[in-house]
């Protein structure tokens, strides 16, 4: 027996996305079904559906930034109990055993952890994300959204917010620390509003100054243009981590020669085509460029409670299903301010 929920799917990486059905599994002895209430457009869910990361199964329901509320329980859950405010992100499972598991980053499963949507579930079905009315997560996969968080505004916090937040954490974003954010879009916007919060001195390098005020509402003490080649010359050597948001092409040498004796880029755009890197950009000032993948499940639970703590949140723009795919056009044209967010009740009526 299953349970049949309301979605919107891709039917392959050049179709426009669909209502549809699908399935959801009876809630197991460590299982939570959670009502979604509000699912987030992350463009990494336009990379997958577009085939643009490698193939994928279709029909395909993507969404990795999920905030709802706990439906029912499984007999073992102790966790959480119906009615609780909770979210999930970008992974739902993991080995639970690797070395990695064990020291708590399930993210960096030795097995690869079992992603949201178009991830392989234990029970060999494809895993579908949150574009959709419910979802069924094991207790541990899931975390709970503070009180002082709006539903809506907490979705985009399970991707953009942990992807940003764990690098800001790693590589030290705090008071003396100068930290330029790449790109405004779904996750600089919230690089800038943590980073802000972590007490960094944080500058935002756009293609234009469009967004210029709200950048600086956000918490950005400074604003420059990339489209402007003296940003790079005024810039250059002067930032201690740069996080780089871009979804696309871009040089990564110019932005790297921005960067400060021993400071570091890191890369969580994650654009398809191989970038090239002059190594003579990192050799002179022991510079280094890395790269970060989402964060742990605790971790995630301490950037929400960091949020609550701050009164962050996402910028939003609550959509109903129905236009999902004019969201979808307007993330490539970087026409968003700062995160789509799909309300789901509007799924019933599909
Ligand atoms: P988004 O909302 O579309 O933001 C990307 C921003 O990059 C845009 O707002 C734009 O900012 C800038 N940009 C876009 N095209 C550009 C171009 N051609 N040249 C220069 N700048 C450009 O996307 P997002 O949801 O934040 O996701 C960003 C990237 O992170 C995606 O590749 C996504 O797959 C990836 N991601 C990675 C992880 C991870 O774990 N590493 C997790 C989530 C997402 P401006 O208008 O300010 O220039
Ligand atoms: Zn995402």
């Amino acid at each position: 027996m299953s349970t049949t929920v309301n979605a919107y799917a891709a039917t392959a990486a050049d179709q426009p996305l669909a209502p549809t059905t699908i399935e959801r599994r009876d809630v197991g002895s460590r299982d939570v079904r959670i009502d979604i209430k509000f699912a987030g457009v992350c463009h990494s869910d336009i990379h997958t559906a577009r085939g643009e990361w490698g193939q994928v199964p279709y029909p395909l329901v993507v969404g990795h930034e999920i905030a709802g509320v706990v439906a029912e329980i499984g007999s073992e859950v102790t966790k959480y109990a119906v009615g609780d405010r909770v979210g999930v992100g970008c992974m739902v499972n993991s080995c639970g055993e690797c070395t990695q598991c064990l020291a708590g980053m399930e993210q960096y499963c030795l097995e690869g952890n079992i992603q949201t949507y178009a991830g392989v579930d234990r029970d060999g079905s494809t895993t579908q994300g949150g574009y959709s009315q419910q979802v069924v997560v094991t207790e541990k996969f899931v975390v709970r959204i503070p009180d002082g968080i709006e539903l809506d505004a907490a979705a985009p916090l399970l991707c953009a917010g942990i992807t940003t937040y764990s690098p800001l954490r790693h590589w030290g974003a705090g008071p003396g620390k100068k930290v330029a954010v790449v790109g405004m879009g779904g996750l600089g916007h919230m690089a800038v509003k943590l980073a802000h919060a972590m007490g960094a001195e944080v500058t935002v390098l756009s293609q234009s100054l469009k967004k210029q005020e709200d950048g600086v509402r956000l918490g950005a003490d400074h604003y420059f243009a990339t489209s402007d080649p003296t940003t790079f010359s005024d810039l250059a050597s002067s930032f201690d981590l740069i996080v780089n948001t871009v979804s696309a092409e871009i040089d990564l040498n110019a932005y790297l020669s921005l960067l400060a004796v021993d400071g570091t880029m890191v890369n969580v755009g994650a654009p398809p085509q191989p970038l090239p890197v002059q190594i003579f950009s990192l050799i002179p000032f022991r510079r280094s460029f890395a790269g970060s993948a989402i964060g742990s499940i605790a971790e995630t639970q301490e950037m929400l409670d960091f949020c609550a703590e701050h009164g962050l949140g996402a910028e939003i723009e609550v959509i109903a299903a129905d236009r999902i795919n004019e969201a979808w056009e307007r993330v490539l044209a970087s026409d968003v301010r700062y995160r789509f967010v799909i309300d789901t009740a509007t799924l019933a009526q599909d």
